[in-house]
């Protein structure tokens, strides 16, 4: 007989499928189809011999929780499985996942490259805390790939971009800057987190390790602070021993379900949050108090015809600026009904910020300037309410601005 186990390794699913059933199984003993949460943090070994095996190779089991759980592990090896990766690491947060990724790679002496608008955290781990330990970076548009090439150096050891961009939504081409990686011999690490996995498939197309804010689409209910690193089982196991476990950056197993639970509906959310926010970016381009939208669904955006061509979608993420700049803008966020002023994004509420003093305040001002994050832009996160009462809230608040009694 065909265990179902063999069976699903055997089928072609489509992302939505695997979303649901990739690499999770009923439970062999109680036959529960939700997966159990296990919070041990020790675990029995029948002898000496066996816990020395299991310590020396962490495939073999579970031994010390900060090295990881079961529950974790069968989520591990689903985000593995969705982005095409041989292994996943799952980690604390998006940041404890990029500072992960990083210093996997780069050690005293070491240089990266970095795409120029990247998410505050990111930036400021970069910029404060690795050069504590030697690690020089270079912020570089890529989106001019002769840029790129001429900040690698003798001591560059990675590349790290992030595409669509947090708050700008700029829009890099992974396969151009794969090739120039390996041509290099310089790993790709790709920041997945605007996309998830059900847009985006970085690894497919030339990067070499993906990293995620968990916390964002694949959890999607803004109750779990999670991140992910994807890729080949070595490297992925050397992150594990050496800097999720000595640095204690494990995710623990109640988040690990809330998270297998709330991923399932992933496809569904993100093809609403995708379909919501062509339409509401389209509203505020058409808008005459609305300056100018950045979201990668417009043909206004300047990278329009890549996006269409790397993503299966444009994303539930909208940056704009209002007429007028920072004060007209932090009225127009002051005036909304619906939407709520918070930093996160990808919830299944609408979220708005100001990057230049929440996201992105990390960043000094003429930083920001050269990244695109003006005083005045606004970033829009769309949930998953009707996109027509979104669109109503933007209107009421947009025409308070430039009503009489709004001044
Ligand atoms: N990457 C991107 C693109 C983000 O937007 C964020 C957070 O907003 C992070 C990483 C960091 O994620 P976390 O807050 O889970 O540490």
């Amino acid at each position: 007989m065909i265990e179902r186990a063999d069976l699903a390794m055997t089928k072609d699913w489509s992302m939505n499928t695997k979303i649901i059933h990739d690499n999770q199984f009923p439970d062999p003993e109680t036959r529960a189809i939700s997966q159990s949460v296990v919070p041990a943090v020790a675990y029995a070994f029948p002898d000496a011999e066996t816990a020395a095996e299991v310590v020396s190779d962490g495939a073999k089991g579970v031994y010390y929780g900060r090295y990881g759980n079961p529950t974790l592990h069968v989520l591990e090896r689903k985000i593995a499985g969705l982005e095409g990766g041989e292994a996943a690491l799952g980690v604390a947060s998006g940041m404890a996942a990029i500072s992960i990724a990083l210093l996997g790679f780069l050690k005293h002496g070491d240089h990266v490259v970095v795409t120029k608008d990247v998410y505050g955290g990111t930036y400021s781990f970069l910029t404060s805390l690795a050069p504590r330990f030697g690690i020089e970076v270079d912020f570089v548009d890529c989106t001019e790939i002769v840029s790129l090439l001429s900040a690698i150096k003798p001591n560059t050891r990675a590349v790290y971009i992030e595409t669509p961009s947090n708050p700008r939504l700029t829009v890099l081409d992974i396969k151009i800057i794969g090739e120039l990686c390996k041509t290099h011999q310089l790993p790709l690490i790709v920041d997945n987190t605007f996309m998830s996995p059900c847009l985006q498939k970085p690894l497919d197309i030339g990067a070499d390790i993906v990293v995620h804010s968990a916390t964002k689409y694949i959890n999607g209910h803004g109750d779990v602070l999670a991140g992910f690193v994807v890729g080949k089982k070595d490297v992925i196991d050397f992150m594990r021993k050496k800097l999720m476990g000595d640095l204690g950056q494990n995710l623990n197993a109640w988040e690990s379900f809330l998270i297998l639970r709330g991923i399932k509906t992933m496809g569904l959310r993100v093809e609403r949050h995708c379909s919501s926010a062509q339409k509401i970016a389209e509203f505020l381009e058409s808008h005459p108090f609305v300056e100018k939208v950045y979201y990668p669904g417009l043909k206004s955006h300047p990278q329009h015809e890549l996006a269409k061509r790397q993503m299966l979608g444009m994303g539930g993420i909208i940056s704009f600026e209002v007429k007028g700049g920072l004060v007209e803008g932090k009225r127009l966020i002051n005036a909304l009904q619906l939407a709520m002023i918070s930093f996160s994004l990808g919830d299944p509420e609408t979220l708005v910020q100001h990057p230049a003093s929440m996201t992105h305040a990390a960043i000094p001002k003429e930083e920001r300037l050269k990244f695109g994050i003006s005083d005045g832009l606004i970033r829009l996160s769309v949930g998953l309410e009707d996109a027509n009462d979104i669109i109503k809230d933007l209107d009421q608040a947009l025409s308070s601005l430039f009503s009489v009694s709004g001044r």
